[in-house]
């Protein structure tokens, strides 16, 4: 039981080292470097994206642009039309020769236009986006200062209590206090919790019989259901 009585000691003292971890985890100055972070990488990933689709754009722009100057030219054939009609040609092949050219000009311009303009919109996103990503490229080393001095602020203290918790960690088994880090780490706080009337007291799941043995026994067991370290008192 003195273990017990050791380790919640031992917690007692570790809230106050997470008091501080929440402290910094919570502050403003961790959440704008955090998310501007988080903003330059997303944002430097969507501009090489950007990228590349304008760069697909260009190209199939510039396919276009030689199928139209082709067909122009083909069109410039049929100038001489009244020279072939002199010499007694079919005029109507060759009529519907130049509207199905026509027609396929019309289409092409209508594809020229539309790419034309997602190009345009594609490279607005693009220099309105960088104009940002510099923004924020700008502020960054600036959030990143202001959060390592947050940080360095509470370090005093927390070595303090860090010091004071080895110094208790010594009267405890360190096979236990490395299960307790484990679930410190899982994000378990309080870790160590009485048995009230048979049942966890943090989750009120009731123990096994397996485990109230063990509990008579005067052993500690794990809850079931929320996995903290249960003692009766
Ligand atoms: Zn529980």
């Amino acid at each position: 039981m003195s273990q017990i009585s050791q380790l919640l000691l031992y917690q007692q003292k570790d809230s106050e080292l997470l008091k501080i971890e929440q402290e910094i985890a919570g502050s403003e100055e961790r959440k704008k470097y955090a998310q501007t972070k988080s903003y330059l990488n997303k944002a430097s990933e969507k501009l090489d994206k950007l990228e590349a689709q304008s760069q697909a754009v260009l190209k199939h722009l510039d396919e276009l642009n030689k199928r139209y100057a082709e067909i122009s030219e083909t069109l410039k054939d049929f100038d001489h039309l009244d020279d072939l009609m002199e010499s007694g040609a079919d005029l109507s092949f060759y009529q519907r020769n130049i509207s199905q050219l026509i027609e396929k000009i019309k289409g092409l311009k209508a594809e020229i236009a539309a790419l034309t303009a997602s190009a345009k919109e594609t490279t607005e996103e693009y220099q309105s986006m960088r104009k940002k990503v510099i923004a924020a490229q700008k502020q960054y080393p600036e959030l990143q200062n202001a959060y390592k001095n947050f940080k360095a602020s509470k370090q005093e203290e927390s070595d303090k209590i860090t010091g004071e918790l080895s110094a208790i960690a010594k009267d405890i088994d360190p096979e236990v206090l490395r299960k307790y880090q484990a679930k410190r780490s899982e994000r378990i706080f309080p870790i160590i919790c009485e048995i009230k009337s048979d049942r966890c007291s943090k989750c009120g799941i009731e123990l096994s019989i397996a485990d109230k043995e063990k509990v008579s026994a005067g052993k500690v067991v794990e809850c079931e259901n929320c996995h903290r370290i249960l003692y009766k008192a």
